[in-house]
């Protein structure tokens, strides 16, 4: 079976290694017998006809105002293949401009898309650190680094609660959010790496919408993921 993976700005918003999510997805999946197709879709390019999993990243400020006015075009698509269950992954900043907006401390507004319930809010500091976010799909451990802080509108869920680490605004330990089978976290490293179990969440989810069955996928080995994970667990912030 083919899987469209397509990643959303791949140039203007890619730091921390969030381009590795791609390539966990790619492999996990070959490893399971499946077929991933990548697309890499940049500013004006059209979205394939097929689509099973969008991939977004993080970016600077000055990244973020380079894609919205793209990012604007493609809201009533985006928002419509959300509704219709295809998986995404949005990490931090293109996780902010799924939600309504986000004002950057030198008071510009970058209108988001809406896909999530939620603002962003620059503030002067910057939250920065190794992260630990507790989920409905096990514990995820990554790296956070942003200015931005998020306000989840009530009814929105979290993707998981960061006892340690800041989190979606550093005060009431939400990290993420998710809809329908769209996830946003702050998390890079890149999260899909240190975080295999995540990977089959996404995976399981696509193969389970495309086929109309339930999928078990093939046990791997992640014993060099989780001990990454256990080390960066285990760092100072
Ligand atoms: N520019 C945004 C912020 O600082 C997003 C940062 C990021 O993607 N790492 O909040």
């Amino acid at each position: 079976m083919k899987v469209h993976i397509i990643h959303l700005y791949p140039k203007e918003m890619n730091i921390y290694g969030d381009t590795g999510n791609r390539l966990v997805l790619s492999q996990r999946l070959k490893w399971r017998g499946y077929e991933p197709i990548v697309h890499l879709v940049g500013l004006g390019d059209k979205l394939p006809a097929e689509t099973d999993i969008i991939l977004g990243g993080g970016g600077q400020d000055s990244g973020q105002a380079l894609v919205i006015d793209d990012l604007a075009k493609r809201q009533a698509e985006l928002n419509a293949m959300a509704d219709d269950g295809v998986t995404m992954l949005m990490i931090c900043g293109m996780y902010q401009l799924f939600g309504h907006y986000f004002l950057t401390q030198d008071g510009d507004k970058l209108p988001g898309i809406s896909v999530f319930n939620l603002v962003t809010r620059g503030s002067n500091q910057r939250l920065i650190g190794n992260i630990v976010s507790e989920t409905p799909f096990g514990q995820l451990v990554g790296y956070e680094n942003h200015s931005g802080l998020t306000e989840l509108a009530k009814g929105l869920a979290a993707l998981g609660k960061c006892p340690k680490g800041q989190g979606n605004n550093g005060a009431d330990q939400n990290e993420g959010a998710t809809v329908q089978n769209v996830f946003g976290s702050y998390l890079h490293g890149p999260i899909l790496s240190k975080n295999p179990h995540f990977a089959d969440e996404l995976i399981t989810r696509t193969i389970e919408r495309k086929s109309g069955q339930k999928v078990q996928l093939t046990p791997l080995s992640d014993e060099l993921e989780l001990a990454a994970a256990n080390v960066a667990k285990s760092r100072p912030r």
